[in-house]
């Protein structure tokens, strides 16, 4: 019988945040999958625990989650954790649940710490809908074409960011969505834990004595692409709009009932314009 492949959270900050449920995972299974070896053995260490490592990275992924694989047939119980929180998140863990999942084997996440999650409940900003970003492209303009991108995204925005880029990524958010409103969440669960909550350009008056980890959270747009849309239809004449679904192909039945629904009018009223045009 194949054995089970365990994703366990680990603490991102403070060790007390690592569960029962998860310490007892990592003594039971055969075999720890980590991102860095000699990160996971100091935490392993912190609770006597020991067990047989094998390092499990992002550039390795692929090939690691084969050889994994194979001893999850042979039977072996594996867990995959990260360097901090939550395995899959910005960490590796994505592609051998893929393959784990292929081969018919049984994945049990092991919930616990996540930056982004514990950012989001205490940012103050609206946590009912949220996209998750991760990091951005390191390069600039892959960067910028994200951003251009989640502009009008109406949800709240979650970035992960290293410390060293963080001013330049607040100073092309200001660019490219404006003064918004975001909270930088740092050091999330250590000494140094602090909610900064303003725009972007006083955070960046700032910036220069921030360090640490940090999540970004940005407030969502408060227009969305459809608002946009529809300010841009009726902005158009009749006859504007009429031709802008002629070029979809659309019949001018179809093209009628599409305008009146776009202009909330009654659907004769665009009829009649035609028709006395005719
Ligand atoms: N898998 C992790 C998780 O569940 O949150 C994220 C790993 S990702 C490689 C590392 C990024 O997460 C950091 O650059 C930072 O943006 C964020 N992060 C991790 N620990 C943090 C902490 N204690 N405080 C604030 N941000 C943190």
């Amino acid at each position: 019988m194949s054995g089970k492949l365990y994703l366990v959270a680990t603490p991102i900050g403070n060790l007390d945040d690592i569960t029962i449920r998860a310490l007892n995972v990592l003594k039971e299974v055969d075999l720890i999958a980590a991102e860095d070896t000699r990160h996971t053995l100091g935490l392993l260490n912190h609770f006597e625990i020991s067990k047989p490592l094998i390092s499990y990275y992002k550039q390795t992924e692929k090939a690691r989650s084969e050889i994994l694989i194979e001893k999850l047939k042979e039977g072996k119980n594996i867990a995959i954790v990260s360097d901090a929180g939550t395995p899959g998140i910005s960490d590796p863990g994505e592609e051998i649940v893929k393959v784990a999942i292929e081969n018919s084997i049984e994945i049990i996440p092991i919930p616990g710490a996540c930056a982004a999650i514990n950012a989001l409940i205490a940012s103050g900003l609206s946590t009912k809908e949220f996209s998750f970003i991760g990091f951005l492209s390191a390069v600039k303009k892959e960067k910028k074409e994200k951003l251009e991108e989640i502009k009008y995204e109406t949800r709240t925005l979650i970035l992960y960011e290293a410390p060293h880029k963080l001013k330049g990524t607040l100073e092309m958010i200001l660019e490219v969505l404006g003064d918004r409103k975001i909270v930088l969440a740092r050091e999330l669960t250590k000494i140094h834990e602090e909610f900064i909550r303003d725009k972007v350009s006083s955070i960046l008056d700032k910036i220069e004595t921030i360090k640490g980890e940090f999540v970004i959270l940005i407030e969502g747009s408060s227009v969305s692409k459809k608002d946009i849309e529809e300010e841009n239809i009726n902005s158009l004449s009749l006859d504007e709009h009429y031709d802008l679904y002629k070029n979809e192909g659309l019949s001018k039945k179809e093209i009628i009932k599409k305008i009146a629904k776009d202009r909330n009018v009654n659907k004769n009223e665009i009829y009649q314009y035609f028709i006395n045009k005719e």
